[in-house]
């Protein structure tokens, strides 16, 4: 039962995985901001309006 669970979650995880480009953490999708038609997952509201302040500095690598 708790496996069947777990195996679950992580499938889910690994298909909704984004990473926070702000602070390079794992990233929900809960909070999220589309720039350019690309849509960015973020930590926290906090790394959202740094995002949203300054998308280049985030996504240009
Ligand atoms: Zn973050």
């Amino acid at each position: 039962m708790f496996k069947s669970f777990f195996s679950k979650f992580k499938k889910d995880s690994i298909k909704k995985f984004s990473k926070d480009p702000v602070c390079g953490m794992r990233a929900g999708d809960e909070i999220s901001s589309v720039y350019k038609g690309q849509t960015y997952a973020f930590c926290s509201g906090y790394c959202k309006e740094e995002f949203e302040k300054n998308p280049e500095a985030y996504i240009a690598k």
